[in-house]
């Protein structure tokens, strides 16, 4: 019975790995786009082709796997197949028949879509929404006409590739954007398709380092009659990029917040953390600030942590200077001083005063308060 256990076990870990490949299995080769690579041709050259066969041995291979689950059993004789026929085990019969059903009715499937040229495949029912004359049946060359010029796009180098996660990514190329999923791909022409940002969601990684994923849905909706909407999830840091690839505006709806680059990120954190810092009271006028003449100056470098007497040259010293800063310069000033291999250290390193290079840490900026004097 144990080693029923532990063969259902590894049976079910290994199965989650082949759906959902985890690093050590990608690094490893151990996908199905590595072990069928030969049979698969080279993407660079037919990307559409080269996905379409993609599709259908990876729909198969995740067939395959109850019943080779079913085979493992048998092979270790923990059931009997011929008392199974012969009726004693109701519950391993109707297994094995499901397990059975589910691939031949998947090569069932796949030899429907591959008749007329793979006129029935949902990939290219996706490209053919894209011809001129939609006609599915008796237009299996523009079907390809679409797919070579995809091909051709996506050869090019100044394509942008968004993984967003091991099984699926989002493509930009000049015209296209591209979804890639296990068993099909998406595609909208970027002329006649609207992008709106509508959702987004953070995730926090550690609360010391304050270091949070954030996450935004970008929905892809394109305006041609048939072509499916659909939506792409990608880290928000990756947003620019994407941007920056296609020809169309992004919209952001107007409650979505999210921080397009690691450095919008540090500021809003840097501010955040200020905010928990005592505030200095300043009596004098305080002028504009020196680092984008716009903002008022509104932060104090004043010593407030407490480092262990003992002259470390690493200790926080004290500023003389007048506050001639406003926050957001003195967070870009900040992270300009700082690693920029390791944004999640910026936070608890330290910086220099930009005038008298004073050693300071985020705790040592202070916002200021008017007290006038009367
Ligand atoms: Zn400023
Ligand atoms: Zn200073
Ligand atoms: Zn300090």
């Amino acid at each position: 019975m144990s080693t029923f256990f532990f063969y259902t076990l590894s049976y079910i870990l290994i199965s989650g790995c082949i759906v959902y490949p985890p690093t050590e299995f990608i690094s490893a080769g151990l996908t199905i786009k590595d072990i069928f690579s030969d049979l698969l041709g080279r993407e660079n050259e037919f990307f559409i082709q080269y996905h379409l066969r993609r599709s259908v041995i990876t729909l198969f291979v995740h067939s395959m796997l109850p019943f080779g689950y079913i085979c493992g059993l048998i092979l270790f004789e923990h059931i009997n197949i011929v008392r199974v026929l012969q009726g004693y085990h109701n519950f391993w019969l109707i297994f094995i028949i499901c397990a059975l059903h589910l691939p031949l009715h998947t090569l069932y499937k796949v030899l429907t879509w591959s008749t007329n040229n793979w006129s029935k495949h949902p990939i290219v029912r996706n490209l053919v929404t894209y011809c001129n004359n939609n006609n599915v049946e008796n237009n299996n060359t523009t079907w390809s006409t679409i797919a070579s010029d995809i091909n051709t796009e996506y050869r090019r180098i100044d394509k942008t590739i968004i993984n967003t996660n091991s099984v699926s990514c989002v493509i930009a190329t000049d015209n296209w954007i591209i979804k890639v999923m296990p068993y099909k791909i998406l595609v909208a022409h970027q002329s006649d398709t609207v992008l709106i940002v509508n959702k987004s969601d953070t995730h926090n990684m550690s609360p010391v380092t304050r270091g949070e994923v954030q996450f935004i849905n970008i929905q892809v909706k394109p305006t041609r009659t048939g072509a499916e909407p659909f939506d792409v999830r990608i880290n928000a840091l990756d947003f620019k990029n994407l941007e920056d690839r296609v020809s169309r505006p992004i919209a952001i709806l107007q409650n979505i917040k999210f921080h397009k680059t690691l450095l919008d990120r540090f500021i809003d954190n840097f501010k955040e953390q200020v905010q928990e810092n005592p505030v200095y009271e300043f009596t004098d006028e305080v002028g504009q600030c020196i680092g984008c003449m716009q903002a008022a100056s509104n932060v104090k470098l004043f010593k407030q942590c407490t480092t262990d007497v003992g002259g470390h040259s690493d200790d926080c010293v004290t500023c003389y200077c007048r506050p001639m800063w406003c926050i957001d310069c003195m967070a870009k000033w900040f992270a300009s001083r700082q690693d920029e291999n390791a944004p999640e250290t910026w936070l608890s390193s330290k910086c220099t005063c930009p005038l008298c290079r004073a050693k300071f840490c985020i705790l040592d900026v202070c916002l200021i308060q008017s007290v006038r004097e009367s």
